[in-house]
């Protein structure tokens, strides 16, 4: 896309979303023609009042709340609502709070960041992590997803691209942009890449279970007691 030299303008903020809309916009001027676009937006309930909340939802969450049985900590109860899917069991200590799943990633990346060190994101990716990337001394290197067949990881370029110094690799499932829903062949394929590398998987999960029709989100999870692996899950989706 052609962005406008303006809009290039310091490296970091020019990966925000607001940063992407507002280059596409102007490019969109430029060429004088009112091009029709797919708004993708629509998800957002406050901008689009068609989208309402169930109340079953919301009576549950009013319940839940006057009851004050739940005004407590919360990674035990996170650690037996992911243990539902997962064949063992995971306990508090294992959950680590954060404030949005933005947080974590800003996290986790700060924490694994040493001078030499590379991780492995997916292009396209969620620029939250582009973004992050930068603030921290990680190398980043891009793997493929393969638009022929349903965005998988690219295994082979994986492969290729991994070396003594990388981390992790961040795998999207369900993905964000592209849609991904990957099968437990595929994740297990992943798994066994990863192990043999010796490389860290970091799932970001954050749109668990919101699948439609016919396919199934697997976790990530299911090969952590075989593979290091991350998830990353929030409340905003
Ligand atoms: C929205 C999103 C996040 C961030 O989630 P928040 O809890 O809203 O910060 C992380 N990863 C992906 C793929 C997302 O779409």
């Amino acid at each position: 896309m052609g962005f406008k030299e303006n809009h290039v303008v310091h490296a970091t903020v020019a990966l925000t979303m607001r940063r992407i809309l507002e280059a596409l916009m102007a490019n969109m001027d430029e060429v004088g023609t009112r091009k029709s676009m797919i708004h993708l937006g629509h998800g957002d309930p406050s901008a689009y009042p068609c989208f309402r909340t169930s109340t079953i939802d919301e009576d549950a969450l009013v319940e839940a709340t006057r009851s004050a049985r739940f005004n407590c900590y919360a990674p035990g109860a996170i650690a037996e609502y992911l243990s539902r899917d997962l064949p063992y069991k995971l306990t508090s200590d294992d959950v680590f709070l954060t404030v949005e799943a933005d947080h974590a990633i800003e996290v986790l990346l700060t924490i694994l960041a040493l001078p030499c060190e590379n991780i492995l994101f997916p292009i396209p990716n969620y620029p939250t992590y582009e973004v992050e990337a930068r603030f921290s001394l990680l190398k980043v290197c891009h793997y493929d997803l393969l638009p022929e067949k349903g965005w998988e990881v690219d295994l082979a370029g994986v492969k290729a691209l991994a070396n003594d110094q990388t981390v992790a690799i961040v795998l999207i499932n369900l993905g964000n942009p592209c849609g991904n829903v990957f099968t437990f062949k595929h994740l297990k394929k992943i798994e066994e890449t990863t192990r043999k590398l010796g490389i860290m998987v970091i799932a970001d999960e954050v749109y668990a279970h919101q699948v439609f029709g016919e396919k199934l989100f697997i976790p990530m999870g299911v090969f952590g007691d075989i593979t290091p692996v991350v998830i990353l899950g929030t409340l905003s989706k």
